[in-house]
């Protein structure tokens, strides 16, 4: 077990291992508990055990506290402020090298020892003896006490002399024992990282201070110690006493009953009686211990008055063994040095166990570094110009696809939490700029004043004879001038959409270059901001084109003709539902009459003489009849009428012509009369010249636009239109806006019933053609937006990238790393490589 020697440099390093690298717990070595009774020994072993002379022995009750050993190893260089002086304060030169040399500890000076030539240059000794004794070495090891923080104590005579002041403090001086430890630290190179614990010893019978249950105490505060599964118990019986009133095996069967865990020792063989020998119990053949029984023979009460080294000692301790008659045979597994040595087995078995956990450990770790480490990309790159290039290249096209692919949808980033990218856009053109087109009021700013004037401008001096297609051109014209700030707000949301899109273009991998990711930014912003320009005045002059020409030829434009069919249809209706509500109230009231008449002939009979009240019962009847005269003929002139002025007469001619407009030929003769003939007699604009009829006012239209006029009148093509079927010119008197509606009737001109069907005509043929250019613009508006400014940009943005970006000399700037980055690599390959490091220790350790 050549491995064995070298159980100090490597629990250090694994305990550097688990402790620094893995960050979690300790190997969690295994405690060194000493049970025995009074005087057999217990102190003198651990303290061959650790190598050094500190502890208080000697016949009686010494051990009064337990003593919680802590040794903690330190590297051997560590340097010491006190190492110029050769004399500390607290070190006892007296202190010879030799005990120096021997407190080997757990460490390979056991197994020099154990090698029958005693040479400390045989075999593989990781720490010779002398590394321990240059001037470095006076002030490498040390003792703190938990009760007096910050004190070194480099003599181990003062060590041993504050042990027992502190026991006394706690415990009197009159044989008293107490379970509050004692913590002892020793820091030296040539420990190991362990905890021993010394105990009071088992005593039947108590003396002094001692309780009357001084038994039971002591019994229970050793349990409470051996008790741990991680302890090992070192159960110490001297060879002078029969073995089966031991009771220290008697205490350690009750925790460890297998006996597992439990080391037999053997002191005071030297102080046998002659011709008997403890070579059975030696053998494991008296009582059964998995770790079995060691036989050690310690210093005598004598030999420390003599003040016998340790190294003296252990000399003797084997001269003893190899020259006995009896354990001659089995010298080699006896003594002080074969108890360390089957302690380092025990203490190396234990850390076999923990080693599986600790690779799984570590294995997990080694894979999440190196995943981490793989995130912040490759750090090699950076060697020539050519691999700069091609990863500047590598980079540029990712953030193009990445943009493109966002506009597409295409992208394997897509939220769910929001419209993002492509179709954001299409929401902008159908649910945004589709709303705000269809919101739009084609009459907004304009009056039926408005219109008047208008008209009255542009027939000029003269008075018209027909629908005024001037008035009409001049009045529609700044109504698709509205379409405009929809339009173009179209297009900024589109292009702020696709700022956006540029901005969350970045992907993990260029996080690392900050100043490339803000170039990319920045060039595609750029392109993305000249492209705004052309297209919003491409945007602009598309509403310009719909303003430079007014189409009313347009297949889909409402015409005169129409126009004034939906007026009249319009005006038939609203004298149908007049008739109804005149005809219903008529009904009301001649029920009421006859309910009236019955009422009458009733009083009549009840009250025959009082004729008085009858005459003023039809009084009252003949007003009531009055009343309802009037209130028929106020209704004729209720202001909703009065719109269109409906009266009696006029409208029964309305209702002939419009009955026949639809239908014949014969009917467009008196439509036309009615339109522009029969001038209100109450019109105050020169009726003369309008009086006449018919073909006159026909033929004047046919010297105009008469085929289409005339053409839509006979043969009904446009029916549809007139049915309201046209998308915004269903307005009818009834939705006609508020605003139209008050202009109708303040002011001091008041309006001819002329002038009211010529306004109402003009403004649904306004809303008609307002319409159809809606339509046009908003089916040109998104395809002229997707054309110059979102296909353009998404076309040319990798070649706009690399045109700006892709430059030797800009490489070095825009390939810097962000510095943070950097340094979490560098962090996370040094922990790499340290796992690694561990990694191979570990499967050192077989
Ligand atoms: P503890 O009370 O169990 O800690 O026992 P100590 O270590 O204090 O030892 C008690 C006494 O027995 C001391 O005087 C020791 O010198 C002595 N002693 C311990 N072990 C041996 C041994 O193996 N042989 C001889 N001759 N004396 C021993
Ligand atoms: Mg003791």
């Amino acid at each position: 077990m050549a491995t064995l020697e070298d159980l100090i440099p490597l629990v250090n390093k694994l305990q550097d291992l688990v402790f620094n690298t893995i960050g979690t717990d300790t190997l969690d070595l295994p405690q060194v508990v000493v049970v025995g009774s009074q005087s057999s020994g217990k102190s003198s072993v651990l303290e061959n055990i650790v190598g050094r002379d500190f502890l208080p022995r000697g016949t009686g009750i010494v051990t009064r506290r337990p003593l919680i050993l802590q040794l903690v190893n330190i590297p051997s260089n560590a340097t010491n402020p006190q190492q110029s002086s050769s004399n500390g304060p607290n070190y006892d030169s007296g202190l010879s090298s030799s005990s120096f040399e021997i407190g080997a500890g757990l460490s390979g000076s056991f197994t020099d020892l154990s090698n029958p030539q005693g040479n400390s240059n045989a075999g593989a000794a990781p720490i010779t003896p002398h590394t321990r004794t240059g001037p470095a070495g006076k002030f490498d090891e040390w003792g703190e006490f938990l009760h007096i923080p910050g004190q070194r104590f480099y003599d181990f005579n003062q060590i041993r002399r504050e042990i027992e002041q502190e026991t006394a403090r706690i415990a009197g001086n009159n044989k008293g024992i107490n379970r509050l430890p004692i913590n002892l630290k020793i820091f030296s190179p040539h420990v190991l990282n362990l905890t021993l614990v010394d105990l009071p010893g088992l005593t039947k019978i108590p003396i002094g201070d001692q309780p009357t249950d001084i038994e039971r105490q002591t019994r229970n505060l050793i349990l409470e110690y051996i008790a741990k599964p991680n302890s090992i118990i070192l159960a110490v019986s001297p060879a002078n006493v029969d073995l089966v009133n031991s009771e220290s095996l008697k205490l350690a069967r009750q925790v460890d009953p297998q006996g597992k865990r439990t080391i037999g020792i053997l002191t005071k063989l030297d102080l046998m009686d002659h011709g008997t020998n403890a070579l059975d119990i030696l053998s494991g053949n008296v009582y059964p211990l998995k770790l079995g029984f060691i036989g050690v023979v310690n210093r005598s009460q004598q030999d420390i008055h003599a003040n016998k080294s340790l190294a003296d000692a252990l000399v003797a301790e084997r001269e003893f063994f190899s020259t006995h008659p009896v354990y001659r045979n089995i010298a080699h597994r006896c003594g002080t040095a074969y108890l360390a040595k089957s302690l380092n087995q025990t203490l190396m078995s234990h850390i076999r166990e923990r080693l599986p956990d600790i690779k799984a450990r570590l294995n997990t770790l080694m894979g999440q570094t190196e995943q981490e480490l793989a995130s912040y990309g490759d750090a090699t790159v950076f060697t020539s110009p050519e691999n700069r290039g091609a990863l500047l290249l590598t980079l540029m096209t990712k953030f193009a696809t990445s943009f493109v692919s966002s506009i597409e949808g295409t992208s394997s980033e897509i939220s769910t939490k929001e419209l993002c990218g492509g179709a954001r856009i299409y929401y902008i053109y159908n649910e945004v700029f589709g709303n705000s087109l269809t919101t739009l009021d084609p009459t907004t700013n304009l009056s039926m004043r408005d219109i008047r004037t208008a008209i009255r401008n542009s027939t000029g001096p003269r008075p018209s004879l027909f629908v005024p297609e001037l008035a009409f051109d001049l009045l529609v014209k700044p109504q698709i001038k509205l379409l405009e700030p929809p339009s173009q707000r179209c297009v900024e949301l589109v292009y702020e959409e696709l700022m956006k899109i540029c901005h969350n273009c970045g992907s993990p991998e260029l996080s690392r270059y900050p100043k490339l990711q803000g170039k990319l930014i920045e060039v595609i912003s750029d392109l993305l901001r000249e492209r705004l320009g052309p297209s919003s005045s491409y945007v602009s002059s598309l509403i310009s084109i719909q303003r430079a020409y007014i189409n009313t030829n347009h297949p889909n434009f409402l015409g005169p003709a129409q126009a004034m069919q939906e007026v009249i249809e319009e005006r038939k209706e609203k004298e149908r539902q007049f008739k109804e509500i005149k005809a219903l109230e008529e009904r009301r009231l001649l029920k009421e009459q006859e309910e009236n008449e019955a009422a009458d002939i009733a009083a009549r009979e009840a009250e025959a003489d009082a004729k008085d009240g009858k005459d003023r019962k039809d009084n009252k009847k003949k007003q009531e009849k009055d009343q309802l005269h009037q209130s028929q003929q106020t209704h004729h002139k209720q202001p909703s009428v009065s719109r269109l002025d409906l009266n009696g007469s006029s409208s029964h001619g309305l209702l002939s012509t419009s009955n026949d407009a639809s239908g014949d030929h014969a009917g467009k003769d008196s439509f036309l009369n009615y339109f522009f003939g029969k001038e209100n007699a109450s019109g105050n604009r020169g009726s003369s010249g309008v009086k006449n009829k018919g073909y006159g006012i026909s033929s004047s239209y046919g010297t105009g636009n008469s085929s289409a006029y005339s053409g839509n009148l006979s043969s009904g093509s446009s029916r549809t239109l007139v049915n309201g079927n046209f998308p915004g010119s269903g307005s009818s008197f009834d939705n006609m806006s508020a605003e139209f509606e008050d202009s109708l009737t303040d002011g001091d001109d008041p309006f001819s019933e002329r002038e009211l069907l010529e306004c109402e005509l003009i403004r649904r043929l306004i809303i008609s053609y307002f319409s159809i250019v809606r339509e046009s613009i908003q089916d040109q508006v998104p395809k002229a937006v997707m054309h110059l400014l979102v296909n353009y940009s998404k076309e040319s943005a990798q070649n706009r990238l690399v045109s700006k970006l892709y430059k030797e000399s800009l490489f070095e700037e825009l390939l810097h790393e962000d510095e943070a980055l950097a340094q979490e690599r560098t962090k996370c390959e040094n922990l790499l490589k340290t796992y690694k490091e561990a990694a191979k220790i570990i499967g050192e350790v077989v």
